[in-house]
C-alpha cells in the first residue's frame, strides 16, 4: 500500500513512524503480556503512560511547574462551555474575539454561564483576518479575553497574540498547539484537542494556570452542591485527569506523537520546518492570479491554506484531479468553499511539494 498526500483538517495525518509504533502495541504492550488497550488506567504500565505524555507535553511547551496539564475528553467543544463555567460566575463578563466558526461556536456556549459577547468581529471581512492589538478593546471589568490562535476553517492565525489588557488570557490552540513556540505563562487556560497536532480524536489537552484551579474551586464553592463533576477543573486536577476512565489508547498515541516532535527538534525546530512548508505554498499562490489566497498576508495560517481558483468552474475539476494524483482531503469548509489544505507538524513537506507541482501542471493545462 502506497499512502497518499493527506490534508485533512482532522483527524488529521499522523507520522508513519508513530502509526507502526500503534500497532506494535494493540496485541502486546512491553511485558505485561497484553494489549494496550486492555490495560486497566489504575495499573503501573499505564501510569508511566500519562505521566510520560504530561512530561514531555510540558518540556515541549515549555509550561510552568505550578501550571496544571489534564488530558480529558469531550473535544475543544467541551471546554467552550467548561471553561466559562469554572471562571465565571453569572453576573461576570467574558470578552471574545470573533475570529471564524470556532470562536463564534465558543461565545454561544459560554453564554450559557455568564455575560459573554464578542468585542471584536471579522465576519462582516468572510473573517480574512485576525485584529491586530489595537483593535482590541476589552469591556471594562471582564474576567477574561477568549481568542483562537489559528482558524482552521478560514485559514487565519494570530502572529502578535493579543495582550492581555490587565484580562486573564484564554486560548484555544487546537489547530497549531506545539507547531510553534507559544508563551504559556501569559495565559490561564489553553486548550486542544488531539486530533489535529497531538494525535488521534478523543484526548483533549487543557493547561489550567494556578489563578484559573483556584477560580474553579472558588465558583464551585458557590453553588449549591459544586460543580457537576465531570465539568469540574478543581476535581480534574485533584483526581490528575483521571476521576473516571480517561482515553487511554489515545494518550499513549499522544506521548509517541510528542517523542516525535522531540525527534524533530521539539516545538522551535518543528516551526522552522512548517514556516517552509507555508512558504512553499503560499509561494505559488502568490506567483500566479489564476489562484486566489483567502487570508490578508500578514493574518495568514501556517496550518490551513485556504484558496480559491479564479474559474470557479475549475475547483471541482482541481479537487477531482488532485485525488486521482494521490492528493487527499483538499475540499475547502462549506462555509469557505474552495480549496484548503492543512499542514500539520505530521504533514511532510515533500506532500507539501508535491501538491504545489501539481498545482503548476493544473495551472499550465487550464490557465
Ligand atoms: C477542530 C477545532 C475545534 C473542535 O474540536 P473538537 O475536539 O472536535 O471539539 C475547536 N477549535 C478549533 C480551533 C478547532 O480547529
Amino acid at each position: 500500500m502506497s499512502r497518499a498526500h493527506n490534508f485533512s483538517a482532522g483527524p488529521a495525518v499522523l507520522p508513519v513512524s508513530v502509526l507502526e509504533e500503534l500497532k506494535e502495541v494493540l496485541v502486546e504492550f512491553g511485558d505485561t503480556r497484553q494489549g494496550l488497550m486492555e490495560l486497566s488506567h489504575r495499573s503501573p504500565a499505564f501510569d508511566a503512560v500519562i505521566q510520560s505524555a504530561e512530561t514531555r507535553l510540558r518540556s515541549l511547551m515549555g509550561i510552568p511547574d505550578d501550571y496544571t496539564v489534564l488530558l480529558l475528553q469531550g473535544g475543544a467543544s467541551l471546554q467552550f462551555y467548561m471553561c466559562p463555567l469554572n471562571l465565571t460566575g453569572s453576573n461576570d463578563s467574558i470578552d471574545f474575539l470573533d475570529t471564524g466558526t470556532w470562536s463564534s461556536k465558543a461565545v454561544k456556549e459560554a453564554k450559557r454561564a455568564a455575560n459573554a459577547a464578542n468585542i471584536w468581529s471579522g465576519k462582516e471581512d468572510t473573517y480574512r483576518r485576525v485584529p491586530k492589538t489595537g483593535e482590541i478593546a476589552t469591556r471594562d471589568g471582564s474576567t477574561y479575553l477568549h481568542y483562537t490562535t489559528n482558524n482552521t476553517i478560514y485559514g487565519t492565525q494570530f502572529h502578535d497574540l493579543p495582550t492581555s489588557a490587565g484580562r486573564h488570557l484564554v486560548a484555544d490552540l487546537s489547530s497549531d498547539i506545539c507547531s510553534r513556540p507559544f508563551p504559556v505563562e501569559q495565559h490561564d487556560v489553553i486548550f486542544a484537542g488531539a486530533q489535529k497536532n497531538l494525535g488521534p480524536s478523543g484526548v483533549t489537552a487543557v493547561i489550567l494556570s494556578p489563578w484559573a484551579v483556584d477560580r474553579s474551586r472558588n465558583v464551585g464553592s458557590q453553588r449549591p452542591g459544586g460543580l457537576p463533576s465531570m465539568l469540574d477543573y478543581g476535581l480534574m486536577a485533584d483526581k490528575k485527569s483521571m476521576f473516571n476512565t480517561p482515553n487511554t489508547f489515545g494518550i499513549f498515541a499522544l506521548d509517541r506523537v510528542l517523542a516525535w516532535l522531540e525527534g524533530k527538534g521539539g516545538v522551535a525546530g518543528m516551526a522552522q520546518e512548517n514556516i517552509e512548508k507555508a512558504n512553499l505554498l503560499y509561494g505559488e499562490l502568490d506567483r500566479s492570479e489564476f489562484w486566489q489566497p483567502h487570508a490578508a498576508t500578514d493574518s495568514r495560517s501556517q496550518m490551513n491554506v485556504t484558496w480559491r481558483i479564479s474559474n470557479r468552474d475549475l475547483e471541482a475539476v482541481f479537487l477531482q484531479e488532485a485525488a486521482a494524483n494521490g492528493l487527499n482531503a483538499l475540499k475547502g469548509h462549506r462555509s469557505v468553499g474552495g480549496i484548503r489544505a492543512s499542514t500539520y507538524n505530521a504533514c511532510p513537506k515533500a506532500s507539501v511539494a508535491a501538491l504545489v507541482s501539481f498545482m503548476q501542471q493544473f495551472e499550465a493545462q487550464r490557465g
